[in-house]
């Protein structure tokens, strides 16, 4: 009998709706044995009832529950603990629904600031009223879908990838093993840490190609010490692929952005890049906005306005 999947998203970009189809032909098997019955990104069915019928949202019960998005708004939070108690197995897919992803950068800025500045503050908008009715309120704050419902596998990762996909959905059909690495987006880099400090690295900007495009990535230098805030020493391996390939980024010879998260759920990256970038002689100082820079993904929990 398929295994029954309903997937529901939140404060996202649907990046991790096309890792789903990015899976390419392997998808066709795996579609033999799931059963979607409730999914926005591809199938047409409502909440509110198929004409909006029903005044409280329905979801499908289902064996297994996918989330993306993180949780910005008071709608997000009872579809959450709706889909928690439709389902038996529970996924938080993409960095959004791990750590607050991207739209966790807002975890800097009290409510009331975000509603002035978009809708009195924005130079491109004339101002108006805050609109009240007919819509969710936001929360104090962006969460990720585990500090609102319990959530049994994450899969982080912007968007996560596809082989770790399957890799989950294996787990749940098969009982294959399935973990996240423990190891850092470093220990799977094969670039050349001369780990000497300082002298004449100076600060780049990632738009600047990095030296040894190109060439085999054995044979070229660390992009951190190069002068690139390469986040590789505070991130979560497992972009290359469950099999511990080279990190995605870094085989395209882009420095890490940080996107599959900390390394454990204490650590902070922005502490840890702190810590890193000095080591090789550059001063954190002069990083402007670094805060925002090394918690891009992971903002729900450490990045906090003081004024919340
Ligand atoms: S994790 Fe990235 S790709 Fe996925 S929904 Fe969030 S922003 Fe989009
Ligand atoms: S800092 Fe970046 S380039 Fe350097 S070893 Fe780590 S992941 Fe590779
Ligand atoms: S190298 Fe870093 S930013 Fe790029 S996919 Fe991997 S974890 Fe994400």
């Amino acid at each position: 009998m398929a295994v029954k999947v309903a997937q529901e998203w939140f404060a996202i970009c649907g990046g991790c709706e096309v890792t789903i189809l990015d899976v390419g032909e392997p998808l066709i098997d795996l579609l033999a044995e799931l059963e979607f019955v409730h999914m926005p990104v591809i199938m047409d069915h409502k909440l509110y009832g198929q004409t909006g019928e029903e005044s409280k949202a329905d979801i499908p019960e289902a064996d297994v529950g996918i989330l993306t998005g993180s949780i910005r708004n008071e709608e997000n939070k009872e579809l959450a603990e709706l889909m928690r108690s439709r389902v038996n197995f529970l996924i938080s897919m993409g960095s959004c629904a791990c750590y607050g992803g991207v739209p966790a950068l807002a975890n800097q800025f009290a409510v009331d600031e975000i509603y002035q500045r978009v809708y009195q503050g924005n130079s491109t908008t004339d101002p108006g009223e805050t609109p009240a009715e007919g819509l969710p309120a936001l929360l104090d704050r962006v969460y990720a879908v585990h500090e609102v419902v319990d959530v049994d596998l994450m899969l982080p990762g912007c968007p996560t990838t596809p082989d770790m996909f399957v890799a989950a959905v294996m787990h749940l059909l098969k009982g294959t093993p399935f973990a996240l690495e423990t190891k850092s987006v470093c220990d799977q880099c094969p670039t050349i840490r001369e780990q000497k400090t300082g002298e004449g690295i100076t600060l780049k900007r990632p738009l600047e190609s990095v030296e040894g495009v190109g060439e085999a990535l054995e044979t070229v230098r660390c992009f951190m010490e190069q002068g690139y805030l390469c986040q590789g020493p505070a991130t979560r391996a497992g972009c290359g692929g469950m099999d511990g390939g080279t990190p995605r980024c870094i085989r395209a010879y882009m420095p890490c952005r940080g996107c599959f998260g900390p390394l454990t759920d204490q650590a902070n990256p922005m502490v840890d890049m702190m810590g890193a970038i000095s080591t090789i002689g550059l001063n954190p100082r002069d990083i402007p906005d670094r805060a925002a820079q090394f918690n891009r993904f992971a903002g729900s929990g450490r990045l906090r306005t003081k004024r919340r």
